[in-house]
């Protein structure tokens, strides 16, 4: 790429103030992933009818679904419409589990105003040294960094692990200290995907670990701390797939009580992409299943941005606490 795009251009912010703001509030920013037209309209529309700060988030492979020349300019363009819109919502662009230096490079350089870069699967002092290069070439433009130490069970498209390891709260201070990272997800008991815990009927799913966390904000006083795989599988939206068609049994999520509680914590950013992709998924079955001689993308596609952007208001307002914070 010959000449970089700085995220400044495209009307983005980096995440710094965000967080600030959501420590002081006690409340955590929403990053939802998108990887297409109509999730990314949902996301902008949710969050400026809800007022609340957003944090646009794209894995490596759906940046590559949604094109990585397009990306940047439909990002462009949801600030564009938000502006459009009478919002001053700020709007970050995020890069969700980066794996190399390289990607996070691309990345920022096409216009990115965040990047995570994810080492948590190496070994301690490798972890630190690709996020410390990753941060060093961040910051000197502005953009900034999270980090994460602990492994979370679950598969989220590139990344997938079979088992989780909670975050050594006696490491933190030292990959903070050494990386320079801006934030740090770390591993509590979420995990990635729509099946997040093996429950026989009738059993709860089992708290958060939130003695784990309370030990990092000791350490780490006023430091961001960012929660990956924490959709709370909606069991309308699983029942819905599931009555036209789908087969999702067993899906179970993070209760939402528990990530209010978090959200109120040092957790100033709270990772949802499953409870989206099921919301959408559901209203087009149930399309397909009521209407089978539709056949116009805009009518199922429609239905399925309308149940996303309730979903959206119905996060900021009552689990995240971002709703009229921006
Ligand atoms: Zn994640």
């Amino acid at each position: 790429m010959n000449n970089p795009t700085r995220y400044e251009d495209l009307g983005l912010v980096n995440t710094k103030e965000m967080f600030k703001k959501a420590m002081e509030g006690e409340y955590a920013i929403p990053a939802y992933n998108f990887n297409n037209m109509e999730q990314l309209q949902a996301i902008i529309t949710g969050c400026v009818q809800s007022d609340s700060p957003v944090i646009l988030q794209v894995s490596g492979s759906a940046r590559k679904y949604a094109d990585p020349v397009l990306l940047p300019h439909l990002v462009e363009g949801a600030v564009a419409m938000a502006r459009h819109l009478d919002s001053t919502i700020p709007i970050a662009l995020h890069l969700d589990h980066g794996n190399s230096f390289e990607l996070a490079k691309e990345c920022i350089d096409s216009g990115f105003s965040s990047i995570m870069i994810d080492g948590s699967h190496h070994p301690f002092e490798d972890n630190i040294r690709l996020t410390k290069e990753v941060v060093e070439y961040a910051h000197e433009r502005g953009v900034t960094v999270e980090g994460e130490l602990g492994v979370l069970a679950g598969v989220e498209d590139e990344v997938s692990s079979e088992e989780s390891h909670y975050t050594r709260p006696e490491e933190v201070e030292e990959f903070v200290g050494k990386t320079g990272a801006d934030s740090l997800a770390i591993s509590i008991g979420t995990s990635h995907g729509a099946h997040k815990f093996k429950l026989k009927p009738g059993e709860q799913p089992p708290s958060l670990r939130f003695d784990i966390l309370e030990k990092i904000e000791r350490l780490l006083p006023g430091y961001p701390i960012v929660l990956h795989g924490a959709s709370s599988v909606s069991p309308e939206h699983v029942a819905m797939i599931n009555q036209y068609g789908g087969n999702l049994e067993s899906a179970v999520g993070i209760p939402a009580e528990q990530l209010r509680r978090a959200a109120k914590s040092a957790v100033c950013k709270i990772n949802i992409d499953s409870d989206g992709r099921l919301a959408m998924t559901a209203m087009i079955r149930k399309m397909f299943a009521e209407k089978p001689e539709e056949f116009d993308p805009r009518k199922y596609l429609g239905s399925a941005r309308e149940e996303l952007i309730s979903l959206i208001k119905d996060k900021n307002m009552n689990v995240l606490g971002s709703a009229g914070k921006a």
